[in-house]
């Protein structure tokens, strides 16, 4: 590609809003250009490298015995009726109407359309198993979308669904997809890890999320210093600790904190440890409000919390007015002691466990001191309702938990029977009776992969793109293309040179002064640079330079054509 005749706009300013490295970079190498919020155009820069992901996640869904097909993005209400998902689906859903005033949804995913498909098309079990993926836009009203494309509300996604009659048959395709997802991360340069995830609203078993890591990933996971246990911190067990619970010791006391708000403050006013304290958070349960009671230097887990018996499926807060209604009391005072009857008590493992413990005394600017679990307050049941933190023990008995942030850009999942059975998919078996298909279903954010991938690889100048992304691989500039027609042609001969050998190459021939030229290439990450100038020629070299090296070094033709294998 010659510069001259591309689009490369490339820009010195951002906006504030973009906070993190990979949308500053994506903006000011013009890679994107927003239009309203999480909708973004791709450049023809930025396209280039997000069909370079796209070609890899291609060709290993097709080496994987996966086959392509495509399905629209707008889908009827009907469909979603079936799966309940109309209304379970939330806010994300975007719901259009066409001019019959008939219903349709921007496709969020398609386990719908596909399972839709699937019951038309498949009639035996000597169809299965089957594999069906297709690479297609998706729209999710994401309630803050941000970090440009890394959290869009349009965005690209590889999506693949398959088919089974056996737990078996469903297992092996599951597998099959991991060993795709490790080879797709692996070809495109990236550091990521596949760990144990929760499989959400959707359902169903075994669930694996592929993860970039990154310190601005918003997925915080954990694993073990002592195997290879690996998850998502929302599904990592907290075990329950070794140690009996102390027989009380002290009695139950009043104590006035009229000021002290946070769990550090009472904790330092009582002069004890936040580990010696009880944290009590209401959340509305499915039949009022649930008390979840933590230590006091732990944290809930939302999805945990959300899976309890008494929840409706998810945790959400009860509100100020809710909680000084129920118990007379604000927020910040309520403890497990003397909580109204009608509130379940759920106390975590690590909670469970204390003795002559500190808690609100529900009683506005009170706390007590010296509470103990039976005597003083209810226990409804114990169970694993928080975060895990640095140092627990790994759940799988082996080594410490050690913590990561990741950016999930792959989700693999075993769906089980839910929307066969929904959707009535069924085969027939060997037998010629019908049976529910299993299902699994593997994605991958494919524009999201792009901003991963910046986001782990960039230094001050710019992106530092791992080969198989970047937009080309190497960029052959010219100077002073207007008074010396040696260096031009010497520049046309390696850019046909190189695209005879088939490497992808841009000419810059745009006769920007040097330092702007080296600038624009650095930004945009081309891994290999190489530089025809007047001395160069004469001394028959070419000044080539490293994306990821320090300094430019003089080398011969061959030396490149060599180091570009
Ligand atoms: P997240 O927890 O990040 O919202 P998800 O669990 O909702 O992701 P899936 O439903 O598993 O995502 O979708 C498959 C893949 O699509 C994800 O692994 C992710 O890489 C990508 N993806 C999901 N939401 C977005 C988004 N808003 N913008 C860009 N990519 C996304
Ligand atoms: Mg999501």
């Amino acid at each position: 590609m010659r510069l001259s005749q591309f689009h490369l706009a490339t820009v010195k300013e951002v906006p504030a809003d973009a906070e993190i490295a990979s949308h500053r970079l994506m903006l000011r190498t013009g890679m994107i250009r927003k239009l309203a919020a999480g909708l973004y155009t791709w450049s023809p820069l930025g396209l280039r490298v997000l069909r370079k992901v796209e070609k890899v996640v291609r060709e290993e869904m097709d080496r994987a015995g996966a086959i392509e097909t495509l399905m629209p993005t707008i889908q009827p209400r009907e469909l979603w009726e079936e799966t309940g998902r109309w209304e379970k689906f939330g806010g994300q859903l975007l719901k259009i109407k066409d001019r019959k005033e008939q219903e349709f949804c921007y496709a969020p995913t398609a386990e719908e359309v596909v399972t839709d498909f699937a019951r038309n098309e498949l009639k035996s079990y000597k169809q299965l198993p089957i594999n069906f993926y297709q690479i297609q836009t998706k729209f999710r009203d994401e309630i803050r979308p941000r970090f440009g494309v890394m959290r869009a509300r349009e965005f690209l996604m590889k999506d693949a669904y398959s088919f089974h009659l056996t737990q078996d048959s469903l297992q092996q395709t599951y597998d099959a997809m991991y060993q795709a997802y490790t080879r797709i991360f692996t070809r495109l340069g990236l550091k990521f890890r596949a760990v144990q995830a929760d499989t959400g609203a959707i359902g169903g078993n075994a669930s694996h999320e592929f993860q970039v890591l990154a310190d601005s990933g918003e997925d915080a996971l954990v694993f073990s210093d002592g195997s290879d246990y690996a998850a998502n911190i929302e599904k990592a067990e907290a075990l329950a600790p070794t140690t009996a619970r102390p027989a009380p010791a002290a009695a139950l006391t009043r104590v006035d904190t009229p000021t002290q708000k946070t769990i550090e403050d009472v904790a330092a006013f009582l002069k004890v440890t936040p580990a010696q304290c009880v944290k009590t958070i209401l959340v509305r349960g499915s039949e009022g409000l649930v008390a979840l009671c933590v230590r006091g230097d732990h944290e809930v887990n939302e999805v945990k919390a959300g899976k309890l018996a008494e929840m409706p499926g998810d945790s959400v807060l009860a509100s100020e007015e809710e909680i000084l209604a129920l118990t007379g009391t604000r927020p910040g005072f309520i403890g497990p002691a003397g909580l109204p009857a009608e509130i379940p008590v759920i106390v975590d493992r690590s909670a469970a466990v204390l003795a002559d413990f500190a808690c609100g005394g529900n009683q506005d600017g009170t706390h007590f001191t010296g509470a103990n679990w039976e005597r003083d307050a209810r226990v409804t049941r114990v169970e694993d309702i928080r975060k895990v933190v640095e140092g627990d023990p790994s759940p799988d008995g082996q080594g410490n938990l050690r913590m990561v942030r990741g950016i999930e850009v792959g989700h693999v999942f075993q769906l089980g029977k839910k929307y066969a059975e929904a959707l009535k998919a069924t085969v027939l078996d060997e037998n010629g009776k019908a049976q529910v298909m299993l299902m699994g279903c593997y994605g991958i954010g494919v524009s999201r992969i792009v901003a991963a991938a910046i986001e782990q690889r960039h230094d001050e100048a710019g992106i530092v793109w791992p080969e198989p992304m970047a937009p080309w691989r190497v960029a052959v500039c010219v100077i002073n293309p207007k008074n010396a027609p040696e260096i031009t042609q010497a520049a046309e001969a390696l850019y046909a040179e190189l695209n005879a050998r088939g490497v992808e190459t841009v000419l810059d021939d745009r006769g920007l002064r040097p330092g702007a030229m080296f600038a624009d290439m650095e930004l945009i990450g081309i891994p290999h640079r190489v530089v025809i100038s007047e001395r160069g020629l004469a001394a028959g070299t070419l000044e080539y330079r490293a994306r990821h090296e320090a300094e430019a070094r003089a080398i011969t033709q061959d030396e490149l054509f060599g180091l570009l294998g």
